[in-house]
């Protein structure tokens, strides 16, 4: 069985699907791997390491995919990357299929065995393959690094001969993976933080972290998760509420960093244009929804810029490729993981139970028909 792996091409990525230990594990299990040329250059490996690895270095993504039974990327590949894709190989990337309702129907046309690891179901037995939870984490963590950089005092009380520096103070809004990892970094840096979520049980966690909650709660919130451990979208009422807090709390702080996501929707905006007009000169936001559409009205997505009140944006997108080593190396385990786990050791080849929780979680399409419950088309659903 041939694995290929693809070089990202999309603007912003910079990560891997795989790396040069996952490959010399991958190998292990009975693959040839191609590996397509530069794909881990902005990871910090060369062509050379793959290789060492044992992989195959192929000149360009049809060269990669040329027999590839299985097909390794980080983001959803192109429409013409997909046609190089043979009938029935198994795709595992992140699909981000919600964006593009034509993107389904396509795969299973083309006969592309999608996996989507980003609908994993959060349950232990995948928490090791869960690329939200790895990526995430990240991303938190150097959200509160680039707000350091970003802003001109500093994070830490610092009492010093000339004088006393008083604290920065951090508020971050969403307290899910990102959140909880933003607001451990921040209370190591010595800033004093507050932190805001629906979810009941996420006021435990933050307090459990040594940062204050801050939050609405109400009848609504009591209710405010899913099943699966997802915020649901909040009403208008409840949204009002909200308002009137965050007003308050965003102004008294001096970095907010927003992680606020709703599963396959528009991010909620939370911090509003006259909140950023009432910021302090020289306070930070860091939107890390910036790709969902931001939980900052006056985020602009994949961009940095100072409002006029003098207020630093940090609009992004993909956060978790913005420390891509770390990113890659995490992400490549998560995907090595979840084969290994669907890999039936004599056939040599993947093996996917269709009634397994997982399985049923994250494949889209099999055998060219769609699959997944959320995409099925109107009348089958
Ligand atoms: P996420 O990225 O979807 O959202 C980030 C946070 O934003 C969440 O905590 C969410 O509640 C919050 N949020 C959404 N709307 C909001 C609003 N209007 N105002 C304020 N906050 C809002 O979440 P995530 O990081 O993927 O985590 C979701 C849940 O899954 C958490 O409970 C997490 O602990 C859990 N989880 C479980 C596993 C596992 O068991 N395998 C793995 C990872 C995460």
């Amino acid at each position: 069985m041939r694995l290929a792996v693809l070089r990202e091409r999309r603007e912003f990525e910079a990560r891997v699907a795989a790396s040069p230990e996952t490959v010399k594990k991958l190998a292990a299990l009975g693959m040839t791997i191609a590996v397509e040329a530069g794909a881990g250059t902005r990871s910090g490996w060369s062509d050379a390491d793959f290789a060492a690895a044992g992989a195959e270095i192929a000149a360009d993504a049809a060269a990669a995919l040329a027999g590839a039974g299985i097909v390794f990327a980080v983001q959803m590949p192109d429409a013409a990357e997909r046609a190089a894709i043979a009938r029935g190989a198994l795709l595992v990337s992140i699909s981000n299929a919600f964006a593009d309702p034509a993107l389904v129907p396509a795969l299973a046309e083309a006969g592309i065995d999608a996996a989507a690891l980003e609908m994993l179901p959060r349950i232990t037995r995948a928490q090791s393959m869960d690329v939200l939870s790895s990526q995430a984490n990240l991303a938190g963590y150097r959200a509160v690094i680039e707000s350091a950089a970003a802003f001109d005092r500093g994070f830490p009380m610092m009492m010093t001969a000339a004088g006393t520096v008083p604290p920065a103070r951090v508020f971050v809004i969403g307290a899910g993976v990102a959140g909880l990892q933003a607001i451990a970094t921040a209370r190591r840096l010595g800033a004093i933080v507050s932190a805001t979520d629906v979810r009941p049980a996420a006021k435990e966690e933050i307090k459990s972290l040594g940062a204050s909650f801050v939050g609405v709660e109400d009848e609504e919130t009591k209710a405010a998760q899913t099943a699966g451990g997802y915020a649901k979208e909040m009403s208008e009422a409840f949204r009002q509420k909200q308002a009137a807090l965050m007003a308050e709390t965003v102004a008294k702080n001096d970095i907010v960093i927003c992680t606020a996501l709703v599963m396959g929707r528009k991010a909620p905006v939370i911090v509003t244009a006259p909140m950023v007009a009432a910021m302090r000169a020289g306070s930070v936001i860091i939107d890390l929804a910036a790709d969902a559409g931001g939980n900052c009205a006056a985020t602009r997505p994949g961009e940095a810029y100072v409002t006029e009140n003098g207020v630093k944006i940090l609009g992004h997108r993909n956060w978790p490729a913005r420390i891509p080593v770390a990113a890659s190396s995490l992400y490549a385990r998560n995907l090595l993981t979840f084969l290994s786990t669907f890999w039936d050791k004599e056939a040599k080849a993947p093996k996917l139970p269709e009634t397994d929780e997982i399985v049923k979680g994250v494949m889209l399409t099999r055998g060219g028909a769609v699959v997944h419950p959320q995409f099925l088309p109107a009348q089958a659903a």
